[in-house]
């Protein structure tokens, strides 16, 4: 009987393919690659789009602070918050291990002044109960992205790495039904540190019982994903969900556009081979 391989039709890409094959090659071993030792993610803009989610969360605060005030314009207030939390996530270690209310407190009473409007804190909890709770409504499963995941942990335990509050963090991955596959959860705020710096990705590789250096780093910020997770000696892949906002960088680190099309290609590379098949 004549036996020939033959090709399974599927949607993975295959141009990126050979980039990644070869960047692992090299820094993991080779060839052939050393089986994954363990995968480390980023949470916001990686494995959830936090960038969608939060702006439906500010806008719905801003909409009830016009309500509370007629000195607010919701427009003017939303880029005013996005400003605000933008200047806290450049140095989120600066906010050292207080609690995420009072951050979250913080982040909207500078907003507002800086719209010229103050608030009591009963009418600024309501604005950060009204964002937070719009945010995580719009949280919801993506079944192709458990997919991945489940077939992922198969081959190498999976931790999540956040500058954010746990709290946070952990709301956010049960609304997105994500922390079934979630060996570890290490948040900056918990230790007083902050990616890019490295001793948060070594409490990451820590928590996982594996060498930095046999540990990929999956995040889509090159200052704090990449350039943190090279200084930590893991091994980043990077997601460009926001390339624009992103400074130049060298072609050096793999690309992706979402953490989906890169856990594709991670599982192209180490599962098993399927058996060969007959296409007679
Ligand atoms: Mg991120």
């Amino acid at each position: 009987m004549l036996t020939t391989s033959c090709t399974l039709a599927h949607d993975q890409p295959t141009d990126t393919l050979p980039v990644l094959a070869t960047y692992l090659h090299t820094r993991l071993g080779t060839p052939p690659p050393r089986p994954l030792a363990a995968i480390s993610l980023d949470l916001d803009d990686t494995l959830i789009d936090t960038g969608a989610s939060l702006a439906h969360g500010v806008r719905a605060a801003a909409q009830l602070a016009a309500t509370l005030t007629s000195r607010v314009d919701p427009g003017a207030l939303i880029d005013a918050y996005h400003a605000a939390f933008a200047a806290h996530w450049r140095h989120p270690a600066a906010a050292g291990t207080g609690g995420l209310q009072d951050l979250r407190r913080r982040v909207w009473r500078t907003a507002l002044r800086s719209v010229g409007v103050t608030l009591d804190t009963s009418d600024l909890d309501r604005l950060v109960r009204t964002c937070v709770a719009a945010q995580l409504a719009m949280i919801a499963p993506d079944p192709e992205l458990r997919s991945l995941l489940r077939e992922l942990t198969d081959l190498a335990p999976v931790a999540v790495c956040s500058n954010g509050h746990r709290s946070s963090v952990q709301r956010k991955l049960d609304k997105a039904a994500l922390t079934e596959f979630v060996t570890a959860i290490i948040c900056g705020p918990d230790i007083g540190l902050a990616k890019p710096d490295p001793g948060l990705f070594h409490a990451c590789s820590r928590a996982l019982n594996v060498d930095p250096a046999r540990c990929l780093h999956i995040g889509d910020s090159w200052h704090a994903d990449v350039q943190g997770a090279l200084a930590a000696g893991m091994v980043p892949i990077w997601i460009t969900r926001q390339p624009a906002a992103t400074a130049p960088r060298p072609p050096t680190v793999p690309s992706y556009p979402t953490v989906t099309h890169a856990i594709r290609d991670l599982l192209q590379l180490f599962s098993p081979a399927p058996p060969e098949r007959s296409c007679g």
